[in-house]
């Protein structure tokens, strides 16, 4: 496909001004409830007709969340960082996002993105551990403490 495909956004690139460098753009509608009222220039570009609406499918949104499970990333990521990263990888567009968790699974997936500010420097693996006696504590655990000790589960890269 050529370069007149229309990248997908997400909100922190629809809120940097280098936008226009990227021509016509497409998201989900959850972006643009999240920027049309902090941005007097996403409203004029959708008056304009120059941004996309989609919703990605059920299918690819679970194919997302199936990887941001398996990597760690799924506490990382909003909703509408899930329907972003779907979007994109059911269209097959190229993805402009910031956000380093999007990022991180934008490239597990194979999904062309491209940083608006800051550059991915490596893929990191995030773990589930307990805070105080530093167990680590599988994915399918889902309490919120340490089932050894009772100590606060947290996300740590290692
Ligand atoms: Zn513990």
């Amino acid at each position: 496909m050529g370069a007149w495909r229309s990248k997908v956004l997400d909100a922190g690139a629809f809120l940097n001004s280098t936008f226009f460098d990227y021509g016509d753009a497409m998201t989900v509608p959850q972006v643009l409830d999240e920027v049309k009222i902090k941005s007097a220039v996403v409203e004029a570009l959708l008056n304009a007709g120059r941004i996309q609406i989609a919703e990605p499918s059920e299918k690819s949104v679970k194919i997302v969340e199936d990887v941001a499970k398996r990597m760690g990333e799924i506490g990382k990521l909003s909703r509408t960082d899930i329907l972003v990263l779907a979007l994109a990888y059911e269209t097959r567009r190229e993805l402009i996002t910031d956000d380093f968790h999007v990022q991180n699974v934008a490239k597990e997936m194979g999904i062309t993105y491209e940083p608006v500010t800051e550059e991915i420097k490596k893929k990191i693996k995030w773990v589930r551990r307990c805070s105080r006696c530093g167990r680590k504590i599988p994915e399918s655990y889902k309490g919120s403490r340490c089932p050894y000790c009772g100590g606060k589960i947290i996300y740590s890269s290692k």
